[in-house]
C-alpha cells in the first residue's frame, strides 16, 4: 500500500515503523474473517484492514478524531489477524503506535481518564489489589448476581512451594493480579518442576510485567515496570538461573516483547535482549522436559478429572505463536481433549478490555462459553489469568489454569500407586 507519511511523522522512529508496516499490507481482506470484532459487528471501520487505513490516514496527516479512537479502542489485541494475514503484516506494533498518536491528538474525558489511571495503579500495584480485592470478596455474598460474577471466590494455594533444593534453578514472574486470584498456579508450577529435579524461584524485586500500562497508553510505566524486572532477574541469570518462567500468557508476551521495547535504550537493549531470550511460557518449558514428564504421570483412572475443554489465550497463540504444546502435554498425562470450535477466536478477556469495553466481552465469553461447553467436559482449562477470571464470571464449569491439572496428574516424589 503506498503512504506519505505527514511532515510531523517523516524522520522519527515512529514513523518509519508505522511506514514500514502500513507499506506491507496489500489490503487483501484475508484477517476480517479472523477478526472477533469485525465477526460481531460487521463494520469494516472495526476490522484490521478498517483500523489500518484510519491509522493510515493519521500518519498521512489526518486529524483523528473520537470516531477514530473509538474503533482502534474496539480492538481486543488479540492479533487474530497477524495469524491469518498472509503478508506478516505487525498489526500489533502498528496498534501500539497508532493508539498512542491518537491518544496525544484526541485526548480522553475526565471520567474515562480516571478509570483507566484507577485500572493501571489499582490492578498494577499488588498491594492495592489485593486489598480491594479481598474487601470485595468479604461483602461478595450481599452483591447482586451480575456483580457477584466479576469478584472471584476467596483462593488458597492448595499445596507447598517446594523449597530450593536442586542446582537446575529457574525464575518465575509472580505477576500483579494472579498471586491474588489464584495463588496455587505459581506453586503447581513449581511443584512440577521440582519433580523433574528444578526449583522454581519468585524473585521478590520483580513485579508487574508492564503490560497493563503498555495497553492503556502508558508507554513510560510500561518500560519502567520493564527496567526494573530486568534488573531484578539480571543477577540470577548470571547466577546461573537457566530461564525466566511465564505461567501468565500476557505477562509472557510482554516479558519477550521487553527486547523490542527496550531497543533504543543504550543502558538496557542488550540486558533487555538477554531477559526476552530467556523468557519462556510453562509449555515451553515442560514440552523440553516431555520425557521425564510422561514418566511421572498417574494412571488415567487416578486423574482429578477426565475430560477437559481446552481454551487457548490469544496472547499464547497468537501473540507468542505457541499452538498445540498445551494440548500435547495435557494428552501424555492422560486428559481427554473433547473437541471446541473457533479456538483462534479471543474469549473477550483482553487485559483490561472486558472492563473497558463490557459489551463486546460479554457476547464473545457467551460465544466462547457456547463452544467450549459443547463437549460436555467436566472443567475447562486455559493458560492466562485473565482468561481465566472472565471465563470463570460466566461459567458454572470449574476454569482452571492447565498446569494445575497436570500438576494433579503426576505422581508425588515417592508415591507408588497407580502405575
Ligand atoms: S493486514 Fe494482512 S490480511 Fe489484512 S488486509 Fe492487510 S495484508 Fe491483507
Ligand atoms: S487484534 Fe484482534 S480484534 Fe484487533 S483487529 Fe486484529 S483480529 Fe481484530
Amino acid at each position: 500500500m503506498q503512504v506519505t507519511l505527514a511532515q510531523a511523522f517523516r524522520d522519527t522512529p515512529e514513523g518509519e515503523i508505522a511506514e514500514r508496516i502500513l507499506r506491507s499490507c496489500v489490503h487483501c481482506g484475508f484477517c476480517l474473517a479472523t477478526c472477533p470484532t469485525y465477526q460481531l459487528l460487521g463494520n469494516e471501520l472495526d476490522s484490521p484492514r478498517g483500523r489500518i487505513y484510519l491509522m493510515k490516514q493519521v500518519f498521512e496527516g489526518a486529524t483523528p478524531t473520537a470516531k477514530t479512537q473509538l474503533h482502534l479502542d474496539r480492538c481486543l489485541t488479540c492479533r487474530n489477524c497477524e495469524t491469518t494475514c498472509p503478508s506478516g503484516v505487525e498489526y500489533g506494533r502498528l496498534l501500539d503506535i497508532g493508539r498512542r498518536v491518537v491518544e496525544q491528538r484526541v485526548g480522553r474525558g475526565i471520567a474515562e481518564s480516571a478509570t483507566r489511571a484507577a485500572l493501571k495503579t489499582g490492578l498494577g500495584t499488588p498491594l492495592l489489589f489485593n486489598t480491594a480485592l479481598k474487601l470485595g470478596q468479604r461483602v461478595r455474598g450481599l452483591m447482586p448476581d451480575a456483580l457477584k460474577a466479576r469478584i472471584p471466590a476467596a483462593a488458597r494455594a492448595t499445596g507447598g512451594w517446594p523449597a530450593p533444593r536442586h542446582a537446575r534453578r529457574m525464575l518465575v514472574l509472580e505477576g500483579c493480579v494472579q498471586p491474588a486470584l489464584k495463588p496455587d498456579i505459581n506453586a503447581a508450577t513449581a511443584r512440577v518442576l521440582d519433580r523433574l529435579g528444578i526449583s522454581l524461584i519468585a524473585v521478590a524485586e520483580a513485579g508487574c510485567c508492564g503490560a497493563l500500562a503498555h495497553h492503556l497508553d502508558d508507554a513510560d510505566a510500561g518500560l519502567a515496570s520493564a527496567r526494573r524486572n530486568i534488573d531484578a532477574w539480571l543477577p540470577h541469570l548470571d547466577a546461573g538461573a537457566e530461564a525466566i518462567v511465564m505461567t501468565a500468557s500476557g505477562c509472557g508476551v510482554m516479558v519477550k516483547d521487553y527486547a523490542w521495547l527496550l531497543r533504543g535504550d543504550d543502558a538496557y537493549a542488550v540486558k533487555a535482549a538477554r531477559v526476552s531470550a530467556a523468557t519462556k511460557d510453562v509449555s515451553e518449558i515442560l514440552l523440553a522436559e516431555r520425557g521425564a514428564l510422561a514418566g511421572l504421570a498417574r494412571h488415567a483412572s487416578r486423574l482429578p478429572a477426565k475430560r477437559i475443554a481446552y481454551h487457548p489465550p490469544c496472547t499464547l497463540q497468537h501473540g507468542q505463536k505457541l499452538s498445540g504444546g498445551v494440548e500435547a502435554l495435557l494428552g501424555d498425562a492422560g486428559f481427554e481433549l473433547v473437541p471446541v470450535a473457533e479456538k483462534h477466536l479471543c474469549c473477550g478477556a483482553a487485559g483490561t478490555y472486558s472492563i473497558l469495553q463490557p459489551a463486546i466481552a460479554g457476547q464473545l465469553k457467551t460465544r466462547k462459553l457456547g463452544h467450549l461447553a459443547a463437549g460436555a467436559p467436566e472443567l475447562i482449562a486455559t493458560a492466562n489469568i485473565g482468561c481465566l477470571t472472565h471465563l470463570q464470571s460466566g461459567s458454572a464449569l470449574p476454569v482452571r489454569h492447565w498446569v494445575e491439572l497436570l500438576d494433579g496428574a503426576l505422581d508425588a516424589p515417592g508415591d507408588s500407586g497407580g502405575n
